[in-house]
């Protein structure tokens, strides 16, 4: 058997799509604070531009130096919150070791938190799907993709391997919220592969490259690959040992081209999101207005 692969890059792209049909009148502008000189996050941050693009989202780039210090930012951050012209805005994470990222997290307004990651929109998810309002992009993605090859969630046992604030904690609320079984492991979890075979659906977000192999799936199960790992061949995989693992389960993420650039579309579609609902609040506002003050 050879698994069914998920296909990200299609569904970012149609999703792309929708949020086009949405951004007509509605003039979203993306701001992307970027400190240092990361080039991982360089490439990231292209991705964001290119996609905003084609959603019609104008978009801005913030970069700062790496020696800049962490109140410089903050005092960008509070300048965004409010500004009319910015409807949402991320910090491309990670930031220099000097800043504390829960601090300039927190100081993200959380209406334009379109990264998801403010404790009051974590919060809000705890409550039930109707709160995913600003989701974090990583974990609303992954859900998409579920829903989009109408793989059920009810009622299956869920497994997450990585436990982090980002994508490991939200993503098994999500499964949770959509009534999975779900269970949740990291790098305490004994005898990791007794829970992996267990799982009708299993997501794996821990950057450790092949850490997932044949022996430890279920024969059958969905397996959501998060994982980005470039080699020292300069080759990218994922967590999850592709060749061994796509032999038996019934439908597998590649890397790339799986969980990445639904990440990126769901960025987009919270940007889509967090403007409509700022609008609804504060009336419209022109291209131009959006991008006068960072020519
Ligand atoms: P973190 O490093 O924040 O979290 C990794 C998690 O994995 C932690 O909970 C850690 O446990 C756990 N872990 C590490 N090693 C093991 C192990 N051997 N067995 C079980 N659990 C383990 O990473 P992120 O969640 O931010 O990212 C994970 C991966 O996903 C990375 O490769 C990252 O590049 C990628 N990523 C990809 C995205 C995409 O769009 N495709 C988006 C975001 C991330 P503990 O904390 O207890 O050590």
């Amino acid at each position: 058997m050879t698994a069914v692969l998920l296909d990200g890059k299609a569904l970012s792209e149609k999703i792309v799509q929708e949020c086009k049909k949405e951004t007509k009148d509605l003039n979203p502008t993306l701001a992307v604070i970027i400190v240092g000189d990361n080039p991982a996050s360089a490439v990231y941050v292209r991705n964001k531009e290119r996609l905003c693009e084609k959603a019609g989202i104008q978009s801005v780039k913030i970069p700062f130096s790496k020696e800049a210090t962490q109140e410089e930012v903050i005092h960008k951050i509070e300048e965004l919150n409010n500004d009319p012209a910015i409807t949402g805005f991320i910090v491309q994470l990670p930031v220099p070791d000097h800043m504390y990222v829960p601090d300039i997290i927190r100081a993200i307004d959380p209406k334009k938190d379109v990264d998801g990651f403010h404790a009051y929109n974590l919060g809000k998810m705890f409550l039930s799907t109707e709160f995913e309002d600003l989701p974090p992009a990583t974990p609303a993605g992954i859900i998409r993709i579920l829903e989009e090859y109408n793989i059920d969630i009810e009622g299956k046992e869920a497994v997450v391997v990585g436990h982090s604030n980002i994508v490991g904690k939200p993503i098994s609320t999500m499964l949770l919220n959509r009534n999975a079984t779900v269970t949740t492991c990291h790098i305490y979890t004994q005898d990791l592969a007794s829970h992996t075979a267990r799982a009708d659906i299993l997501v794996v977000a821990t950057g450790v490259p092949n850490l997932i192999t044949g022996d430890m799936v279920k024969k059958g199960a969905t397996v959501i690959d998060v994982g980005i790992n470039r080699l020292e061949n300069g080759k990218l995989v994922g967590d999850v040992h592709f060749e061994s693992v796509s032999k038996k389960v019934g439908h597998i993420t590649p890397v790339p081209g799986g969980v990445g650039p639904m990440t990126v579309a769901s960025l987009i579609k919270n940007t889509v999101h967090a403007a409509q609902r700022q609008i609804m609040e504060h009336g419209t506002q022109s291209k131009e207005q959006a991008l006068k003050k960072y020519e």
